[in-house]
């Protein structure tokens, strides 16, 4: 759902959408998995990969291992 969402944007951003409709570019995907990864796996805190997914109050947020920082995501 996300990434459909995301590829949509990326596409936009792009102003080519044929780069996805037209033939799914593995580079273009590694890009937004890169993408995805910063922004639902890295703790924007201190960087580290080591967190959980968690919701609180409806919202979904990442919980670090490493330092405990508890941001939300997937905002925007
Ligand atoms: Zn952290």
């Amino acid at each position: 759902m996300f990434l459909a969402k995301e590829l949509a944007t990326a596409a936009s951003e792009d102003g080519d959408r044929a780069i996805f409709i037209g033939r799914k570019d593995p580079q273009s995907f590694s890009v937004l998995i890169n993408r995805y990864m910063k922004r639902f796996v890295i703790c924007p805190v201190c960087g580290s990969p080591d967190t959980h997914p968690d919701r609180e109050h409806r919202v979904q947020i990442l919980i670090c291992e490493a330092c405990g920082a508890r941001s939300p995501t997937g905002q925007g």
